[in-house]
């Protein structure tokens, strides 16, 4: 074997590189394929645009593998870091929708030990260890005061103001939460930031992908709670939103690009929330994001939930931070398999 081969074979998983000399031997057989049991992370995601993003995230994708009739399920494969991943996505948003869907994935692929929930979120816009939370920052869950990272409400009570926890919800593995521990040390130290360097995996050059570019600090819009967006449906720049009713937010002095990493408590419910000063309230007791699938998957499956703010929850809400909000919850996501032990995933 050549010196480019061996260096090749010494960076596959193992199990890759038990069927390496056969291939590297017989040009002419099939690619190798990993066995069901060789895949140990889930990666969930919601959304297409967040598919998009995890997917421009892999080092290796593999090829699909056969599974029972009964799954429904579509994955995709791959692998980052020498860890193998199984991607899904969901058929719709919510809940229920990923609680079926982590369920199926679970029976196929009897490994896998422990989720990612990467996506878009709402962000509660409070400061943070981390500092302002913005849009385009990531958060990600992890257990703080008396929560264990997630609570699940009841949309319907919040509606009427108060703020009822339905549901345990599993606390993230102890190994995620050292790995996102470790990343976020060890970023602190490096002049290049990786989860940067991750988003630029995605090249928003070609026209199918550019709604992943920054869309520019400019386009990150607060406004006062009780001051509700104009005209539903048209941006901000024409629908006559006074400008003196936005809350002016001083930056910490580093790059407006600088992803920022909050970590705290993230609320899951079954509607989309849409309202400044219901955001408020339902907010004090500590929560700093909200979205929609957590719940469902958390049930009985260990998560880290990570989520690129796309949006405040308020009437604001708009479609304009999705694509970098997903690349940002992906490139982080993908930066955490760097800090994760592969003994103890395996
Ligand atoms: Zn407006």
């Amino acid at each position: 074997m050549d010196k480019a081969s061996h260096a090749l074979k010494q960076s596959l998983p193992s199990a890759v590189r038990r069927s390496f000399r056969t291939l590297t031997l017989h040009s002419d057989v099939a690619p190798p394929k990993l066995r069901r049991e060789d895949y140990t992370v889930g990666w969930v995601c919601p959304l297409e645009v967040e598919q998009i993003a995890a997917l421009q995230m892999l080092d290796t994708h593999h090829d699909r593998l056969p599974q029972p009739a009964t799954d429904h399920n579509v994955y995709n494969l791959g692998s980052i870091a020498s860890h193998n991943v199984v991607i899904a996505g969901l058929p719709q948003t919510g809940n229920n929708s990923a609680a079926a869907v982590v369920t199926q994935l679970r029976t196929t692929y009897p490994n896998v030990k422990f989720g990612l929930l990467v996506g878009i979120g709402g962000g509660v816009p409070v400061k943070t260890d981390s500092g302002m939370i913005r849009l385009g920052d990531v958060i990600v869950s992890k257990p703080t005061g008396p929560h264990s990272g997630a609570v699940q409400y009841d949309h319907g009570k919040a509606l009427t103001g108060s703020f009822q926890r339905t549901g345990a919800l599993a606390p993230p593995p102890t190994v995620l939460l050292h790995a996102a521990q470790d990343l976020a040390s060890k970023r602190a130290m490096v002049r290049d930031d990786p989860i940067a360097k991750s988003i630029e995996r995605i090249d928003t050059t070609i026209r199918t992908l550019r709604h992943f570019a920054y869309p520019g600090a400019g386009q990150d819009r607060l406004f006062k709670a009780d001051y509700p967006h104009q005209q539903h449906g048209v941006p901000c720049d024409e629908c006559g939103c006074e400008a003196s009713q936005q809350i002016a937010r001083r930056t910490d002095g580093t790059d407006d690009t600088y992803i920022r990493i909050h970590r705290g408590t993230i609320a899951s419910g079954e509607l989309v929330l849409k309202d400044a000063i219901l955001r408020d309230r339902l907010a004090k007791d500590g929560l700093i994001c909200f979205e929609m699938e957590a719940a469902g998957a958390l049930t009985d499956f260990p998560c880290l939930v990570i989520r690129g703010v796309s949006d405040y929850c308020d009437s604001y809400k708009n479609d304009m931070w999705h694509g970098y909000a997903a690349a940002a919850a992906a490139a982080y996501a993908r930066q955490l398999f760097f800090h994760m032990p592969i003994d103890e995933v395996q």
